[in-house]
């Protein structure tokens, strides 16, 4: 199969979880009938990306958005700007265009740090219009360098920001060919993303049938490259599990256009190797507590996905979710209903932890929990055989 980065016939089937639902169409009743698509996940081992193969059609996925990006705490965001000024010298009459601006979250922090100049493109309807009832300058479509262009008066951006976005891309080229036809000579390029060294260093395997490219700070680089951009900064953080982002510059047109040598390899196949031992290790935990019965906290993607994937459903009872939106709704694929926390009936409930690290030490405490584990690395909670087995050398 041929790799979407490196573009070589050398993408390798290292995960096939068969098929699999939409995680988050959450459906109202057990006899609702769903869509399935088949999931899995292929290596290539030239450039390193780890990625979707058989990927849904974007139009399929994103019609009806249910995660706003206002629900997740962004503590990083304003750190991003700072570097913003920092590393590319921005000042309130940049042009900034941000690609997939979700509800306009960011844009409107932009504007609150007097940055009024910037436009926004957000192809899913719901979060565009919470956007627009921002008062932000937004258009309710997938990037496009002419409209962005237009939309400037006919100006190009001097900055392009695009958070959360890439790992969604099919068409990584088309994208990057997009940026770099519209950007300002000279100008800046800020992308976030997951951070997929993380999986691999602490046997994370939740993928996710929106993210079809699961990148690392060094497949970045490669990809960059390819397009004649230099990264000039990056940094991680805690968002999601593990978040980074990357500043970058066209570099000198002389500059060779040339993926480097895939440093990933090993961490790739030990990542591989280890997945049949992590679920078999999680299936024993599970059939070790069901006398209590077994509910997952947190019904958010990426633990549902967890569950799914890893076909842990027959060893839960339930799901607790604190969002009332989701309350009384049925992941598919899993089949298990979300309800809000009850002491009485949870109490001495077995918990998995699916939600995200940042917030899981408040959740332990408000509910007084007292038998957990968490499934969302990089927690501290994991329980203890992952601990081990993600510490083996390669
Ligand atoms: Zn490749």
């Amino acid at each position: 199969m041929t790799c979407r980065l490196c573009s070589e016939d050398s993408v390798e089937l290292h995960f096939d979880f068969g098929e699999q639902p939409i995680v988050h169409h959450l459906i109202d009743s057990e006899d609702q009938p769903y869509k399935k698509h088949p999931f899995k996940v292929g290596y290539c081992h030239v450039c390193g990306l780890l990625q979707l193969i058989d990927h849904i059609k974007p139009e399929d996925l994103y019609q009806n958005y249910f995660t706003v990006s206002a629900w997740k705490a962004q503590p990083h965001a304003p750190r991003l700007i700072q570097l913003m000024e920092s590393v590319f010298g921005i000042e309130h009459q940049t042009r900034i265009l941000e690609i997939g601006c979700n509800d306009g979250t960011f844009m409107e922090l932009l504007a609150n740090h007097k940055y009024k100049n910037a436009i926004g493109f957000e192809p899913t309807q719901d979060a565009f219009e919470l956007a627009l009832g921002r008062g932000l300058n937004v258009v309710n479509d997938f990037f496009d360098p002419n409209t962005a262009t237009s939309l400037m008066g006919g100006e190009n951006p001097d900055l392009i920001v695009s958070r959360q976005v890439i790992e969604h891309i099919p068409d990584l080229h088309a994208f990057l060919d997009g940026v770099s036809e519209v950007l300002n000579p000279g100008g800046g390029l800020v992308l976030e993303m997951p951070d997929h060294s993380m999986n691999y260093e602490t046997l994370d395997y939740t993928f996710w049938e929106e993210h079809v490219n699961y990148f690392t700070l060094n497949t970045m680089r490669s990809l960059l490259a390819l397009h004649g951009f230099e990264i000039v900064h990056h940094e991680s953080t805690l968002f999601s599990g593990k978040a980074f982002f990357v500043f970058a510059r066209k570099s000198n047109s002389d500059t060779p256009r040339s993926i480097s040598v895939n440093p990933d390899h090993e961490q790739a196949i030990r990542y591989r190797d280890l997945y049949p031992e992590l679920r078999n290790g999680m299936i024993k935990m599970l059939e070790g507590v069901s006398d209590r019965g077994v509910a997952l906290y947190g019904g958010g993607a990426r633990s549902c996905n967890f569950i799914n994937l890893l076909g842990l459903g027959d060893y839960i009872d339930y799901i607790i979710d604190d969002q009332p939106e989701k309350q009384n709704k049925i992941v598919p694929g899993a089949n298990l209903t979300m309800r809000s926390y009850s002491r009485e009936l949870d109490k001495d409930k077995f918990f998995l932890l699916g939600v995200n690290c940042e917030v899981e030490a408040k959740v332990v405490r408000k509910r007084a929990l007292s038998q957990f584990a968490s499934v969302l690395p990089p927690s501290v909670n994991l329980p203890r055989f992952w601990q081990e087995l993600a510490q083996i050398k390669i």
